[in-house]
């Protein structure tokens, strides 16, 4: 099984360029990316590795993508008719995957066009159909949905002229890896799992997240009883408090949707509730129990002592979701660590 390695969203908020260059020098078969903005950047970093397109590219955008030799998936007669003729105008044949629609209602051709649409695509000569793929919507929540796009997926192929009429057959993402048998599939896309977390519970602790999100205590006061603490006054003081705030807030996309569910922070080893609402650029914890803990100490908000699941849990969304909301504001500190 070769691997795409999905780097869209800044690589799920680690750091684009830093993260496509590790996973290219590892080898893997293709950077899978969003957008054009995004393929952009990995060639300006000069980062030589083939780079996938997983969205739909705007027609603007299509002369670049050939110049560039970069690979989009084919949703539509439209898109393929115009990089058949960009590509024929620049004298070359630029390889395309199709997209095929087994359920995720986002791109690629219905099952039902595909006979009909193989016929014209192959005489498309500026196209040299090398891929085929598709995309799971429900790999961590439908199991049997799943294993029925898994083989609907084998049957098409095997419909379309087998595996030899397709180099890269690809329709796993990191669920689909780590919970399916790939049938003919020979090309990977996972993202999140190769940041660290896994989206099936069941394989968390063969993973070690990637992302340490940090912060310090930036001071620390006592709250007499009855006291307020943040917007709203969601919280107010039923002791006298000793309160430690934290230089990080929404601003660095730590979600403020977590306020009242209970988040918590881990510091000196142990776990501090968050006392009312996360603002802008602060937060607030209690610390009344811990004498020891001072100004200055590193704060982790999310990690490998405090899984991003629970932070993303705890504001009603995903992990996916909470990695790619970092803002730039949080300085990336590439460790080297992970091995
Ligand atoms: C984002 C994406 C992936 C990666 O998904 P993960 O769940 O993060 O592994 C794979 N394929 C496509 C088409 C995607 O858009």
């Amino acid at each position: 099984m070769a691997m795409m390695a999905v780097v869209k969203a800044g690589a799920y908020g680690h750091g684009l360029e830093e993260v496509a260059r590790i996973f290219a020098e590892t080898g893997v078969a293709f950077l899978g990316v969003a957008n054009v903005g995004e393929a952009r950047r990995i060639a300006m970093a000069g980062i030589s590795c083939r780079i996938y397109l997983l969205g739909a590219t705007w027609s603007e955008e299509r002369q670049e993508i050939v110049e560039r030799d970069w690979t989009p998936c084919i949703s539509s007669m439209e898109e393929a008719r115009h990089f058949d003729v960009l590509a024929k105008s620049c004298g070359k044949r630029l390889r395309v995957h199709i997209a095929v629609d087994t359920g995720m209602g986002r791109g690629g051709f219905v099952p039902e066009q595909l006979p009909e649409i193989w016929k014209v695509l192959s005489q498309h000569t500026g196209l040299e159909i090398e891929g085929i793929g598709s995309h799971l919507p429900s790999a961590d929540e439908d199991e049997e949905f799943t294993r029925a796009q898994f083989s609907q997926f084998n049957e098409i192929i095997a419909g379309l002229g087998g595996v030899a009429a397709f180099p890269w057959r690809h329709l796993a993402n990191s669920a689909g890896l780590l919970g399916y048998d790939p049938l003919q599939c020979n090309l990977a896309r996972p993202g999140l799992m190769l940041y660290g977390i896994s989206p099936l519970p069941a394989f968390q602790a063969r993973l070690r997240p990637a992302m340490t999100l940090k912060s310090r205590v930036t001071l620390i006061r006592t709250l007499p009883t009855g006291h307020g603490v943040s917007y709203g006054r969601s919280y107010v003081t039923t002791r006298p408090t000793r309160v430690a705030t934290i230089g990080m807030g929404y601003g660095d996309g730590y979600p403020r949707h977590v306020s009242g569910h209970a988040p918590r922070v881990f510091l000196r080893g142990r776990y501090f509730p968050v006392l009312g609402r996360v603002t802008m650029d602060q937060m607030m914890i209690d610390v009344t129990d811990a004498t020891d803990v001072m100004e200055g100490d590193e704060v982790e908000l999310f990690g490998p002592n405090l899984p991003v699941q629970e932070v993303a849990e705890k504001a009603d969304t995903i992990s996916w979701h909470v990695l790619t909301g970092i803002t730039a504001r949080v300085v990336r500190r590439f460790t080297g660590a992970a091995t």
